[in-house]
């Protein structure tokens, strides 16, 4: 059973759980308003990696909550900590969108979006400004170099309003099939992101929950944090998935507004 009365840090994926695609589930606004009523934090953990926070803000503005940047923890941003704590003096190709690139440079990364002999690391995004040229830069440079190779998410697809486009994790299996290598990856179910957060925010894993509606990556990655997890069925796994599923989280609800009402109960 969640200890909700510990939880300090809410960790929240938004699409599927906070709302669906442009619709804003009615318990959203009164449970982020709740948590930081009661003195807590959150945040909104994303793998999404072509658009800037920026997006995320304008679109959560579009449903009526208010968001800043400090509001977000993102793969994007989990990367780009993880490379300048490990990989500092390394100089990166990126197969991103100019987003990715603006957000490397300006976090302090070494980056380039042109192939020269002086490339040590690639790192890819989720890039819908993807070209042919920049897959036959990347499995020429994979082909002949043995370089440090990190992808920021490992989805293989992106919802769309109708159906599915090939993410960044389609892209990599793409390169793999050409060049026989994979990247070590960053984003969800890899506990970077929680990590950073809980990080940034000074608490421990036992203070913090993931909230999810997916229970391999939202779910799996709060699991590999050590934090607390609820997942919620207001998104994409079903009661007979989580049935079937051999890592499972702490607690299940059918959707966060179950949260809220515990949150309450407390003041
Ligand atoms: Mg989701």
């Amino acid at each position: 059973m969640l200890p909700i009365e510990r939880i300090r840090l809410f960790l929240f994926d938004m699409d599927g759980t906070l709302y669906l695609g442009e619709r804003l589930y009615s318990f959203t606004k009164e449970l982020l308003a709740t948590i930081r009523a009661q003195g807590k934090t959150y945040m909104f953990m994303t793998n999404n990696s072509s658009k800037s926070v920026d997006g995320y803000i304008e679109k959560l503005a579009r449903l009526g909550i208010a968001a800043e940047e400090g509001d977000f923890i993102t793969s994007a941003q989990a990367t780009a900590d993880y490379l300048l704590r490990h990989h500092p003096r390394e100089h990166f190709y990126v197969l991103g969108t100019r987003s990715l690139l603006t957000q490397f440079a300006e976090a302090g990364l070494d980056v380039t979006d042109v192939a020269d002999d002086r490339i040590t690391g690639i790192v890819a995004g989720y890039d819908t400004e993807l070209t042919y040229r920049k897959l036959d830069d990347v499995s020429r440079m994979l082909s002949t170099k043995d370089l440090l190779y990190i992808a920021t998410h490992p989805d293989t697809v992106c919802p769309t309003e109708y159906g599915f486009v090939p993410d960044c994790g389609a892209v990599c299996e793409m390169l793999y099939q050409a060049t026989g290598k994979r990247p070590l990856v960053i984003g969800k179910p890899e506990p970077l992101m929680p990590q950073l957060a809980m990080q940034r925010v000074g608490v421990s894993p036992d203070e913090t929950v993931v909230v999810g509606d997916r229970i391999y990556t939202d779910i799996e990655c709060g699991l590999r944090a050590d934090a607390h997890t609820i997942l919620v069925f207001s998104g994409e796994t079903t009661h007979a998935d989580y049935e079937a599923a051999a890592r499972k989280p702490e607690t299940t609800m059918e959707d966060a507004g179950e949260l809220l009402a515990m949150l309450k109960q407390l003041s």
